[in-house]
């Protein structure tokens, strides 16, 4: 290995037969693949090695108890995943959601956006609300 060179071994996820590839990052940027099958592992390895990239995958509280699943359309950096998380923590949805909505758009400026991925509870309705005054009575 070159001085000032780093090494980093990983699985290539981008089809099923899984090859195990080994970068070597320059000083410089610059990178080298090795055990890659097809173009799409080098990219695949190259960016694992200068930027990787994960899908988000989350739950939104709602203001009616049960959390709203979510994940980003789009893999995101890695490195924003736990700053985006903890904001998202204080995000509380209080109008209705469904399967597929946009929730936010062009997270961190990364060109993905957060969907839902369920639908969220259903707000309970006036007329229910009645009823269960009643009740209590
Ligand atoms: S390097 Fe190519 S053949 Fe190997 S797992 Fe990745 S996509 Fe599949």
């Amino acid at each position: 290995m070159a001085e000032g060179q780093r090494t980093l071994e990983s699985l290539c996820i981008a089809c099923p037969r899984g090859c195990r590839l080994r970068a070597a990052v320059a000083s410089d940027g610059t990178c080298r693949i090795e055990g890659a099958r097809c173009k799409l592992g080098r990219e695949y390895g190259r960016q694992e090695a200068l930027s990787p990239r994960r899908v988000l995958t989350t739950t939104l509280a709602t203001a009616w108890g049960r959390p709203v699943p979510a994940r980003s359309s789009r893999p995101i950096e890695r490195g924003l995943l736990l700053d985006v998380q903890r904001r998202l923590a204080d995000v509380v949805l209080d109008t209705p959601v469904h399967a597929g909505d946009t929730l936010a758009s062009n997270i961190d400026g990364q060109g993905a956006d957060l969907v839902a991925t369920a639908d969220g509870p259903v707000p309970p309705s006036p007329a229910h609300e009645d009823v269960g005054r009643s009740m209590d009575c």
